[in-house]
């Protein structure tokens, strides 16, 4: 096991990780922009290293400064967090090169999932259900024609670089092909400096189901059942939960074992998320992060496993101690994020906390990094907290949830916990009953 980690991130999920090392007797090293001085990850982490001034670019995205940081203080591993460089394959190559440990799968398995063309053709090859589509990238308007009418339309043209939603567009007819294929690709060359583009049967009301797969690398992988993460804003996450409300015990063992078995195949290491639409009872493969993603605490509440600390245990070379058989959901669990934003026209809402009081009391967990009297500064993402609830089952977790929401205080800035306590009054809400459109109407209604 490692002696010492560095965590290459800021905010909750920098915490999340530091307290999973200090649980497996790891010191941890946080590094920090100078906009972060004062953080709570700097404050509760053993030693701190500033890497830059406060653009991403010049500190969380510094690999240079990183590297530096873990080869002043001894750091023997990297964990990457999500967003900044966790999916930066030449990073993990990067930090390997330098005999660091990366918490995280290979560079190799990083870049083919990174390429969705790529990462859909290994898909296929390994069994797993995709969106019917074109075979690879599309290189013509003409081309891309005689798909549309090969699939049938509607249909969507996705960026392989893509990310953030960014680089789609639809397409209903031959008519609206051109248009959509060439604002694709312009848009796709602008945000990712790569034209490529592919195209899918566009669904018209899916869910966003995802798999939770843990791999140990030497041919060992199990699944922790799937999250629902349908309610979403501009292709945001606002709300998850696990498990679906829409999916049966033997429909989770298929496509989980589906899942584990494709990182069997692959000796995938890490933990990872395989991401689905589903409709009709169908799953289609959308897309793979190689990550921790922001909504695991629900999978680790309904499956009782701390998955930080299995990801670090697999890094450092352990084999994958957990069975399948062992992996039975128990129980409900829903995640909110909130933000600094206001809670009705979502602009962003940093400064100063001057009051702050969290939730808590059996089957409430608060992941956050603020505190009273912490700035928010405004150079990063505005996620201020997820309030994680979990209970016997889906009626009662809501109600916990509405109660933990009632002794949430955040003074001073705006955020979007309000949000929630209009959403969890929505009857189709309340039965489980939506969709990846569904908020995104509602918003509009309300
Ligand atoms: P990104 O990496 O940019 O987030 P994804 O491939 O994960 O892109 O897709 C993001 C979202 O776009 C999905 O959650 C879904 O809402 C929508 N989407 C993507 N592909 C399709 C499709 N084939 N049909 C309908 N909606 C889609």
């Amino acid at each position: 096991m490692f002696n010492k980690v560095l965590i290459a991130n800021r905010g909750e999920i920098a915490l999340r990780i530091h307290r999973a090392c200090r649980e497996l007797g790891i010191k941890t090293v946080a590094v920090h922009s100078t906009a972060d001085a004062d953080a709570m990850h700097v404050r509760l982490a053993n030693e701190s290293v500033c890497i830059g001034p406060p653009p991403a670019t010049q500190s969380y995205l510094n690999v240079p400064a990183i590297i530096t940081a873990c080869e002043l203080t001894g750091a023997e591993a990297v964990h990457p967090g999500y967003g900044f460089l966790s999916e930066n394959a030449n990073f993990a190559q990067i930090v390997e090169e330098h005999k660091i440990a990366f918490i995280g799968p290979t560079a190799d398995h990083i870049r083919i999932m990174g390429d969705k063309i790529a990462a859909k053709e290994s898909m296929i090859r390994l069994g797993v259900p995709c969106v019917p589509g074109s075979d690879g990238a599309v290189e013509s308007v003409e081309e891309a024609k005689r798909i549309g009418e090969e699939i049938g339309y509607p249909v969507i043209v996705k960026a392989a670089a893509g990310g953030g939603g960014r680089g789609m567009k639809v397409a209903s007819s031959d008519e609206e092909m051109e248009t959509a294929f060439r604002t694709a690709r312009s848009e796709s060359k602008a945000a990712f400096g790569d034209d490529a583009v592919y195209i899918e049967k566009y669904l018209s009301l899916p869910r966003h189901i995802e798999v939770q797969i843990l791999a140990d690398g030497q041919g060992n992988a199990v699944h922790l059942g799937e999250r629902d993460c349908s309610l979403q804003r501009r292709h945001q996450k606002v709300l998850e939960e696990a498990p679906s409300p829409v999916i049966d015990q033997k429909t989770r063992s298929e496509i989980g074992e589906i899942c584990a078995q494709a990182m069997r195949d692959l000796k995938y290491r890490g933990v990872g998320t395989i991401e689905f639409l589903y409709e009709n009872g169908e799953f289609f493969f959308i897309e793979m992060n190689t990550r921790l993603q922001v909504e695991h605490p629900v999978t680790e509440a309904v499956y009782g496993v701390d998955l930080v600390l299995e990801q670090i245990k697999v890094a450092s070379g352990k084999k994958l101690d957990l069975k399948q058989e062992d992996m039975i959901p128990r129980g409900h669990a829903i995640e909110c994020r909130i933000n600094a934003e206001n809670a009705k026209t979502f602009i962003p809402s940093p400064g100063k906390v001057t009051g702050y009081h969290a939730p808590g009391g059996l089957g409430v967990r608060m992941d956050s990094a603020i505190y009273q009297g912490y700035s928010i500064p405004p150079h990063y993402d505005s996620l201020i907290g997820k309030l994680i609830v979990h209970a016997e089952n889906r009626r009662k977790c809501i109600r916990r949830l509405e109660r933990a929401l009632s002794e949430l205080v955040v003074d001073g800035v705006d955020n979007t916990a309000p949000l929630f306590n209009k959403l969890l009054k929505d009857p189709d809400v309340l039965n489980g009953d939506y969709h990846i459109h569904w908020l995104e109407r509602w918003l509009a209604r309300n």
